[in-house]
């Protein structure tokens, strides 16, 4: 196949025909391009090395061009590539389910298939409602959720992000009016106050006839902010919707396959969803793949009731190769000390980043796991803090005032080093103006 565009000029093409995420076409920043990636390196078409400080948005977990995952990709794709799942399925997808369900706590034990995060938001959202039609409370269809948070970009998912950040006055026709309670402030347990669940209180003991289920990310609020919350809040928010007849959906897209310490972030409550979302970190970053998990008193009650069915299916659902990646990835994880090396993580975190706490023009440090974040008290100049740390060889990307990493687990601890150096020697670049 003959290329259509010149070596010189195809990034020129690329800049004014293609879109980014979250950024204008016309007047973009220009993009890096990559030619190549491998372990916890991305390689630049300059042939500049960059230590990955993103995972590519937390999924690229083992790093890049595994062998193991390649192998996986490719004896699935000499088999086939896809197949349709209405009346056909594959040993890769009940393998998958299989390690999804001996993974995620009981009794999750159902599992739905999709292409992304924000298609399984969807698939939770739908699951929930036509539950409460199944069991004659239809009534029940709205979604009590938190601000601050992030559960993706099609319009079912966006009305339950952050009204503000989500930008929900653009698109007000299109999307649903749900609940929203004030974000959770108290961090750690030992800081507990009743008072921070307050609203969320209020909001479900007014609603509760209303709602069909309280959605929201548990423990880590991710693109919404970065912000971390007390397993406590999430114990109290299992035990309000038991007592008021409301479904709990976890979304662990950002957090689930170990980011936070614990295999997924409900652990670290105590608590069992009734729905979880996964995505993300599901493949090691290879393709695109999520999974809506409930339980079987749920998908019982949605098959056994008109119209008999749940009422969702897309056309790639289950695909195979990203089934059989996922199971790939999934077997890594877990043969590997994935524990011992967040921890790594988080002290390197630690002693890079805790010292920045009392630098003028730092609002705050907060480290989680395999998370680390510096919020500033003013928005990043991202084309200049983006070039700061392509110089020093790393990958980092900002948004607003957060300067934030989320390492692949293999990153080693000199690579760690380097990668902090680099971000805190930028960001201090930076406040200095
Ligand atoms: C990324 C993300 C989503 C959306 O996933 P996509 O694959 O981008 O559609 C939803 N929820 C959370 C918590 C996420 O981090």
């Amino acid at each position: 196949m003959p290329n259509l565009l010149h070596d010189s000029s195809w990034l020129d093409f690329e800049r004014t025909h293609v879109w980014h995420p979250y950024a204008p076409l016309e007047g973009a920043l220009p993009c890096y391009p990559v030619k190549h990636a491998q372990g916890v390196h991305l390689t630049l078409e300059d042939d500049r090395k960059l230590i990955d400080g993103m995972s590519s948005w937390w999924s690229a977990i083992h790093g890049y061009n595994h062998p193991v995952l390649n192998s996986a990709a490719r004896q699935q794709l000499d088999r086939m590539a896809h197949v349709m799942f209405g009346g056909l399925t594959h040993r890769p997808a009940a393998e998958l389910a299989a390690r999804l369900v001996k993974l995620t706590p009981e009794p999750l034990e159902r599992v739905f298939f999709c292409d992304s995060g924000s298609v399984s938001v969807e698939v939770a959202i739908k699951m929930a409602i036509q539950y409460w039609h199944a069991k004659k409370q239809p009534e029940k269809q709205r979604m009590l959720t938190i601000r601050r948070g992030y559960h993706g970009d099609t319009c079912g998912a966006m009305a339950v992000c952050d009204p503000e950040t989500g930008m929900h006055h653009l698109f007000t026709q299109v999307l649903s009016e749900h609940l929203f309670a004030d974000a959770p402030t108290v961090v750690n347990d030992a800081d507990w106050q009743d008072a921070d669940i307050a609203g969320f209180r209020a909001l479900i003991e007014t609603h509760h006839e209303q709602i069909a289920a309280v959605i929201l990310e548990p423990i880590v609020q991710g693109a919404g902010g970065m912000r971390f919350y007390a397993p406590e809040y999430l114990r109290q928010v299992r035990a309000l919707c038991n007592t008021h007849n409301v479904l709990l959906i976890a979304d662990e897209i950002a957090t689930g396959f170990g980011r936070t310490g614990t295999l997924f972030a409900c652990e670290q409550a105590e608590i069992v969803p009734d729905i979880m979302c996964l995505g993300k970190a599901i493949t090691g970053g290879y393709m695109t793949l999520a999974a809506v998990l409930t339980t079987a008193e749920i998908s019982g009650t949605i098959s056994t009731n008109a119209p008999n069915a749940f009422m969702h299916g897309p056309t790639f659902m289950a695909n195979p190769l990203a089934c059989a990646v996922a199971n790939a990835s999934i077997d890594l994880l877990i043969e590997s000390p994935w524990q011992d090396r967040i921890a790594a993580i988080s002290k390197a975190f630690s002693q890079h980043l805790l010292p920045c706490q009392v630098w003028d023009g730092i609002a705050e440090v907060r480290i989680k796991g395999g998370i680390g974040v510096l919020e500033l008290d003013n928005p990043v100049d991202m084309a200049a803090i983006t070039r700061r740390f392509v110089d020093k060889g790393v990958w980092i990307r900002p948004f607003g005032k957060l300067v934030y990493v989320m390492p692949p687990y293999i990153i080693s601890d000199e690579e760690m080093d380097q990668l902090l150096t680099a971000m805190t020697s930028a960001v201090a670049e930076e406040l200095r103006g």
